[in-house]
């Protein structure tokens, strides 16, 4: 999955729409401490549908909306556009319908967040499920953050088993798995209930 482009309006300090262009191979943010580095990583990773906000720093998700500065007002809603190469048609159903990809989600300020795909109204889960099987999203071992590289050095073999599994592309198993596990606990308590009933009536 190629991504080409991120745009982000209102997002943290890019208040004024800024565009990231992403080319081919490895991309690396650098420049002077305090200019948003991080924040772009954070925008990337809350398109692709991160739902912690203390992996984007804040207390609440409503603090990636751009808080106001000397001269700017605050912003009432923040927003983040990922452009994805999709000429091959790699993407799911549902989200193949053309050779290129839109994703957005946008926060207004008291309504949450919503996400739109090409356009289209979409559930935070199946973008989320889009970036875990293309062995990217929120979580995605190809997004390192500073300090990152020390810490995997360090990790556990456990959690660096998760790593591997994550650029194997098998995190959207482990979340079907969850789901179809909590579908058969659902489905064995209605069977005991149907026993039950059948007692009853016998
Ligand atoms: P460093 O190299 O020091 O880690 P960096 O380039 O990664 O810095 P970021 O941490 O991405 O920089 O950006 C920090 C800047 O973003 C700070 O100036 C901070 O005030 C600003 N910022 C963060 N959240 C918001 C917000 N909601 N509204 C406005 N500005 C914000």
């Amino acid at each position: 999955m190629q991504f080409n482009k991120l745009r982000l309006t209102g997002f943290k300090s890019f208040v004024d729409p800024t565009d990231l262009v992403i080319t081919d191979g490895l991309t690396g943010v650098v420049g002077p401490n305090g200019c948003g580095k991080s924040n772009l990583l954070e925008a990337l990773r809350w398109v692709m549908g991160e739902t912690r906000a203390k992996a984007m720093r804040g207390g609440g998700m409503e603090d990636v909306i751009f808080a106001g500065a000397a001269t700017r007002p605050a912003r009432n809603y923040a927003e983040v556009c990922l452009t994805i190469d999709n000429s091959e048609r790699l993407a799911p159903t549902g989200f193949n319908d053309s050779d290129q990809l839109e994703v957005v989600r946008r926060i207004t300020r008291d309504a949450g967040s919503a996400y739109k795909a090409n356009s289209k109204d979409t559930r935070a889960r199946d973008v989320q499920m889009l970036f875990a099987d293309a062995s990217t999203g929120a979580h995605s071992p190809a997004l390192v953050r500073q300090g990152q590289i020390s810490e995997l050095i360090n990790a556990k073999p456990k959690n660096r088993r998760k790593v591997l599994e994550d650029a194997a592309g098998i995190g959207g198993l482990y979340q079907r798995r969850h789901e179809a596990e909590l579908k058969l606990k659902g489905a064995e308590t209605n069977l005991l209930r149907v026993d039950d009933v059948v007692e009853q009536l016998a």
